[in-house]
């Protein structure tokens, strides 16, 4: 059964003209573990959370850093074509806008089960607070290549010529603002696309423009929050440098001195924050130097990254999540990748490689920790490092978007068996990015009008401006210091459903189904 939206009835929850309230009961285990005997107790723990989630949404803006890209380019024009509910024929048949491939607007959770019948009730995920819809976000940002957003479209090669024709107008009317291009942060084959830069290298003069750039957009379109999102081009990793980034005062007066460790994902991020805007890093590399990090836990504000998580590793966060839970040991895991666009000719800089080398590789880290059945420490204590694991990327122009991703996993399996599983998967690259760029934003959106406080606490607060709750459609999520990391997909699916429960005062899913169990 489906509902498209609902409300609770609940003495835990409060529907206000402005927010709704609801207190809420987060159990969880604590363990405790005598470090002289490692006698292990598992105690069972209570708290309360009062959640205010606010109602009104407002108008919201994103700002896209690699607007013209194939990804930004994409976005833009997927939101033109389903505002306008544009069809257009292809020689399948007659393809309609949709929004497949974001959880919010195309997955549903279950609800509970029908009071009368038992049967199970679904509901978009998007219905479970007040959210923004895709169709009515307002769109803009910068691209270090000044062509109007139609010509980006075509160059971008990605949607059918059917919904191009019909977008073009519209896009053409879009041209991305100036932005900055520093050293060799991307790789030297991105250099003829430079053709709309800010003048000079004051990397402080540079900072101010785009603070004021996010202030004019803001203004001129009337909006009540701008999320600011990197989906431009792969940068090489920043050396992290004690005074230069590593504290936010350090950062912020590197930027001053134009100081050459400085990138500009990392400037962007920082004109953001200082903005009040949350920051999503869509790229692998290392914007969130601990400078940056520290301005936006000074500033409150929300920062997420990093690197989409598309295709061949929210794959290989599955089916290794599968094997480890199924008690088999993965012992190598060998992904290869071809693809043919823009951001395949810039991954064949060696440093840019290596900055997404990095991202995928520590996909399956927690998969393993979580097993010492199967991947015992040494002797010494030394975690196992688990499966043999590497990634290949290679640019074939022939290709284009349309990126191939070949994966082979081998397992030990029972009484010395081995079990190879191998995965091929095409479809285009930015077709599975930018539905992820919607979620991202949107929920980036609401935990800006997300408040809880418990009893401890004197007023409401934002969660921590790490914003780990984005882990699901990020390969290397990035988490409050101290905090584990989580890549198995369907945690971090069950992390987003259940706080967006909780904040209506629901219990999680826990798929026990006691009730269909009775007598
Ligand atoms: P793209 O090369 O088509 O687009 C990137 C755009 O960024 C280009 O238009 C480029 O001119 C622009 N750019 C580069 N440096 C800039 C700067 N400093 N300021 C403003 N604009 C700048 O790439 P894409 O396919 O759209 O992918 C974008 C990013 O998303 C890449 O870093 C890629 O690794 C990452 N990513 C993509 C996917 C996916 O598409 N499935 C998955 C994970 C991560």
């Amino acid at each position: 059964m489906f509902i498209p939206n609902f409300t609770v009835r609940s003495p835990h929850v409060r529907y206000t003209e402005e927010a709704i309230e609801a207190t809420y009961r987060y159990e969880t285990t604590q363990v405790e573990t005598d470090g002289a005997t490692g006698e292990a107790v598992a105690v069972p723990t209570t708290a309360t959370y009062h959640f205010r989630t606010g109602r009104h949404v407002g108008r919201v803006g994103l700002m896209l850093v690699g607007l013209g890209g194939n990804n930004g380019t994409t976005v833009t024009a997927a939101i033109a074509a389903n505002r306008q509910g544009l069809s257009w024929r292809t020689k399948a048949g007659t393809q309609s806008a949709n929004y497949l491939g974001s959880i919010l607007m195309s997955s549903t959770v279950r609800v509970g089960a029908d009071a009368a019948t038992g049967e199970e009730v679904h509901t978009p995920l998007r219905a479970m607070l007040p959210m923004a819809h895709p169709n009515d976000l307002v769109i803009g940002g910068w691209d270090i290549n000044g062509a109007d957003l139609g010509t980006a479209m075509r160059r971008a090669a990605v949607l059918d010529v059917g919904v191009q024709v019909q977008v073009e107008e519209e896009l053409s009317s879009i041209k991305p603002l100036p932005s900055v291009m520093y050293g060799d942060f991307i790789a030297a084959n991105q250099a003829s696309r430079a053709d709309n830069l800010l003048p000079g290298d004051d990397k402080g003069a540079h900072l101010e423009r785009i603070r004021a750039d996010i202030r004019d957009f803001k203004s001129a379109n009337n909006l009540d929050t701008v999320i600011v999102l990197w989906t431009a081009n792969t940068e090489r990793f920043a050396d992290v440098l004690p005074g230069v980034n590593d504290t936010a005062d350090a950062l912020l007066a590197s930027i001053k001195a134009s100081h050459e460790v400085v990138s500009p994902s990392t400037l962007f991020a920082v004109a953001s924050i200082l903005e009040g805007c949350p920051y999503v890093n869509g790229s692998p590399q290392n914007t969130y130097v601990p400078g940056a990090v520290d301005l936006a836990v000074r500033h409150d504000v929300f920062i997420g990254g990093d690197d989409f998580k598309s295709g061949q590793t929210k794959f290989k966060s599955v089916i290794v999540d599968f094997l480890v839970q199924a008690g088999l040991r993965p012992t190598s895991i060998a992904s290869y990748n071809h693809l043919g666009n823009n951001d395949g000719r810039n991954l064949s800089g060696p440093s840019q490689f290596r900055s997404k080398e990095i991202s995928k590789s520590s996909v399956v880290d927690d998969v393993v920790a979580a097993n010492e059945l199967l991947y015992p420490r040494g002797s010494d204590g030394v975690p196992n490092a688990g499966p043999d694991h590497v990634v290949v990327i290679k640019y074939v122009p022939a290709v284009g978007d349309s990126k191939r991703a070949l994966d082979e996993y081998s397992s030990d399996i029972f009484m010395g068996g081995t079990n190879t599983i191998v995965a091929h998967n095409t479809c285009e690259d930015s077709l599975l990015a930018s539905p992820l760029i919607l979620d991202l934003a949107l929920l980036a959106e609401l935990a800006t009008r997300i408040t809880y406080r418990t009893p401890e606490m004197g007023a409401h607060t934002h969660f921590h401006p790490v914003l780990s709750l984005l882990s699901y459609l990020l390969k290397a999520p990035l988490v409050p210091e101290g905090s584990p990391v989580v890549n198995a997909l369907f945690k971090q699916r069950a992390c987003i459903d259940n706080t967006l429960r909780a904040c209506v005062g629901l219990p999680p899913e826990n798929d026990m189904r006691l009730e269909q169990r009775a007598h």
